[in-house]
């Protein structure tokens, strides 16, 4: 069985020294081991970004895209070979900007794929440009004045989207991330990771420190549930959307690759959703 060494290569990763993105890079390849992967079973496809170099760190098949298309190239490789573990990566802001039509619907598509996006808030490549997930008041080169459009809650996002498994973590919590890597893996359908990865280099406020100040482990709260869709949705709400953890899990709902197998599974129902709280929370 491979460890997670065997998924190193000899490239050097050229991040700057303190990036989030190294975690994110090393959890990876200690849940492929984890969950009993070898580097030839896994796919790792990016988008564009200083996250986007991912798929060539990692000993695996790499693909590295085109912006904003981690996750079309993605879906074409799982559908091309079932039996590969795929993995799609980059940052929020091909994930959440360009690529944001292609992030819901492979969501409600709940085809098996891994999506991890290292969500900096911030366009580092381009050296610093306000993005999706900027706050209010975000100086940047691109909003000297400070931003005035409101961040974007990826998580309530994912959930209304019909998402199956919604999780997010903190680069520094090299545990809980390779452990919902490992969740999302098995998860039979599509999961969303995403993760806090600061940008040190152009992103001085929302740095390790304020991260570490703002962020509630769902761990830490009493008798969380991740089975509820609803109390997911309230949770994120009171918390601002800054909970690290497994916020949502559907493990019922077949996956697109189930349902073209003619597996004997059938569609859900989807009907009142909006007014009915179980039903609701069955989906
Ligand atoms: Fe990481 Fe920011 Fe440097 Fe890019 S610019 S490698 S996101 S620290
Ligand atoms: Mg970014």
């Amino acid at each position: 069985m491979a460890t997670f060494k065997e998924f190193r290569n000899k490239i050097k990763p050229n991040w700057c020294p303190g990036c989030g993105d190294f975690s994110v890079q090393a959890a990876i390849q200690r849940a492929a081991a984890n969950v009993g992967l070898e580097p030839d079973n896994l796919a790792v496809v990016s988008g564009i970004g200083c996250s986007g170099r991912i798929s060539g760190y990692i000993n695996a098949y790499g693909l590295h895209g085109v912006h904003g298309r981690a996750l079309p190239i993605a879906q074409g490789v799982k559908m091309a070979n079932k039996d590969l573990t795929v993995i799609a990566s980059g940052g929020d802001g091909d994930g959440f900007a360009i690529g944001m039509g292609h992030t819901i619907h492979a969501i409600r598509r709940n085809i098996d794929v891994t999506y991890i996006v290292m969500d900096n808030q911030i366009y580092g490549l381009t050296k610093g440009q306000t993005s999706p997930r900027s706050d209010v008041g975000f100086k940047t080169k691109s909003t000297p004045n400070g931003s005035v459009e409101s961040a974007l809650n990826v998580m309530e996002m994912a959930l209304t989207a019909g998402a199956t498994f919604v999780a997010q973590s903190f680069s520094s919590d090299l545990k809980e991330l390779t452990s919902l890597i490992e969740q999302g893996i098995n998860h039979k359908g599509f999961s969303l990771i995403n993760v806090f990865s600061p940008c040190v280099t152009f992103n001085k406020v929302n740095t390790y420190d304020w991260f570490k100040q703002n962020i509630t482990k769902l761990s830490d709260v009493e008798e969380y549930d991740a089975s509820n869709r609803m109390t997911a949705m309230q949770t994120l709400m009171q918390h601002n959307g800054l909970v690290t953890g497994l916020i949502y899990q559907n493990s019922q709902q077949p996956s697109y690759q189930e349902l073209l197998d003619g597996y004997s599974v059938q569609p859900l129902a989807v009907q009142d959703l909006a007014l009915d709280e179980e039903k609701f929370n069955k989906m």
